[in-house]
């Protein structure tokens, strides 16, 4: 495992950083893409050995960078984990077109641009990409008319690539996280959101970085060889339990 290289994009913190690290246990060699440079130096420092990529990954000229210095410093790449992601909830009559498109660029369009970047480092070898959905990609609720939206074409993506790359060795799976405290959702989960969502989730609490960072790193290990196309809620049963009703509880 010791000479395999594992991209990881927005993994200057959250479930991105705490998957680099699970990799960089494992004895993987990482390589920590991001565009805020000042976390992104503070995290690689953390994990010697691994590489820091400043970029952002819905600029096309930022991404092509990004991969000719990834392949002039580690001369291959094996798996592929697409995590940078934001989170902005609005209503469809105060989302604007820029709002909308500031999540398209980066949910989306960045899971796009890495993918098609990796994909000839990744064929050589055979590799796996792992793409980071959400919940709010399975289910609908109000507020995420765009992030929703996003995160529900990532898990589509999700299987065109599988369909597709399947005969050049490539596995495509993807993970759509439950609540999980990161900066991200603390941004956007207000008090009340909090405690619905506590009520609403058969394990009743919110998960850890590092129980999302265990599901992807099964997801793009040997373990899941014969594993493409799917999609894994790691969302404490969230996913699985309709309407859940705190009422229907005993
Ligand atoms: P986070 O905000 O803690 O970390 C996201 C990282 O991505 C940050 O370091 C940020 O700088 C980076 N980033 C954002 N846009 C970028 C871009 N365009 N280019 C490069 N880097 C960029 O978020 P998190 O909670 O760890 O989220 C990670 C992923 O998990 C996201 O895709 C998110 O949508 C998904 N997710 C999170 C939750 C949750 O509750 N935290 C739930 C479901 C899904």
């Amino acid at each position: 495992m010791i000479d395999t290289v594992a991209l990881i994009t927005g993994a200057a913190r959250g479930i991105g950083l705490a998957t680099a690290t699970l990799f960089h246990a494992e004895g993987r060699r990482v390589v920590l893409l991001d565009r805020d440079a000042d976390a992104l130096s503070a995290a690689v420092a953390n994990l010697p050995g691994a590489l820091g990529v400043t970029c952002d990954v819905s600029i096309q000229q930022d991404v092509a960078q990004a991969l000719a210095e990834i392949e002039q410093t580690c001369g291959r790449l094996d798996i592929l984990v697409n995590n940078a992601g934001v989170a902005d909830f609005g209503p469809l009559a105060d989302t604007d077109f820029a709002r909308w498109r500031r999540v398209m660029d980066t949910n989306l369009d960045g899971v796009f641009l890495m993918s098609q970047a990796c994909l000839p480092l990744l064929a050589k070898r055979g590799g796996a990409i792992v793409n980071i959905a959400s919940i709010s990609g399975l289910r609908a609720s109000t507020l995420r008319i765009a992030y929703g939206t996003s995160k529900a074409a990532v898990i589509h993506l999700t299987k065109q690539q599988a369909a597709e790359l399947g005969e050049v060795g490539i596995r495509v799976n993807c993970v759509c996280p439950g609540p999980v405290n990161t900066k991200l959702a603390l941004a956007v989960h207000s008090p009340a959101i909090r405690a619905a969502y506590h009520d609403a989730i058969p394990l009743n609490r919110y998960g850890t970085e590092r129980e999302i960072a265990e599901a992807i790193c099964f997801l793009a290990s040997d373990k899941a060889s014969y594993v493409t196309g799917q999609i894994l809620a790691a969302d404490g049963g969230f996913e699985s339990t309709g309407v859940g009703l705190p009422a229907l509880r005993t």
